[in-house]
């Protein structure tokens, strides 16, 4: 089995023993102590609030295309695509004069997600260098966004435990079962080894 995931940590912490995130529970300071951000990826979501051109007034059409798909459109080539052309270029004017082109530029079915399955975060080495990392941010909702998962970045140590199926009576939602490392044998029969569950592939 290859080695399990573990994000990169600030100082001597230790690392997770596990990979099943549970939640922190809430806090019970008085307010006087401000909330510290959480540790972790989830600290570093990429913004969902919208703002600058991203926040195109869904109202506002343009050449008669309308103003989500032109909010989409521009999501698209300034965050996903990231071509020279249209970061460089891309201003309201120019969303005025080249609708159009920027509807045709972006594929159709691309719809803005605020809550999105995939994201690229930017981690802080610590001579000061950066580096960004695609991370999974969330349990996928359905069997759909499980096979994105799957299609997209394959069957891995930090992949199944969002490819388990959360209700799988066999692992419980973990990915792994847990069976005989020496089937039949009367000694060591007892001794078990987590081995990934079919689950994973349905
Ligand atoms: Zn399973």
């Amino acid at each position: 089995m290859a080695h399990k995931y573990a994000p990169p940590r600030k100082g001597g912490e230790k690392t997770k023993p596990d990979s099943t995130e549970t939640p922190q529970p809430e806090s019970t300071q008085s307010e006087s102590t401000a909330q510290k951000p959480a540790e972790g990826p989830s600290a570093e979501k990429p913004q969902s609030k919208l703002t600058g051109l991203r926040n195109w007034n869904v109202d506002e059409s343009v050449d008669g295309i309308s103003g989500s798909r032109i909010r989409d459109c521009i999501i698209y080539q300034l965050d996903f695509r990231k071509a020279d052309f249209y970061t460089k270029n891309l201003t309201r004017g120019f969303v005025l004069r080249n609708a159009k082109r920027l509807h045709e530029d972006t594929p159709e079915d691309y719809v803005y997600d605020p809550d999105p399955l995939v994201g690229e975060v930017t981690k802080h080495l610590d001579g000061g260098e950066t580096f960004k990392q695609t991370l999974i941010l969330r349990a996928p909702r359905d069997d759909a966004e499980r096979r994105r998962i799957r299609d997209r970045y394959g069957v891995n140590s930090y992949t199944i435990r969002f490819l388990a199926k959360p209700g799988c009576p066999v692992c419980r939602g973990t990915g792994y079962q847990y069976v005989s490392a020496y089937p039949g044998d009367p000694v060591y029969s007892k001794l078990t080894e987590a081995v990934e569950c079919a689950c994973i592939h349905e």
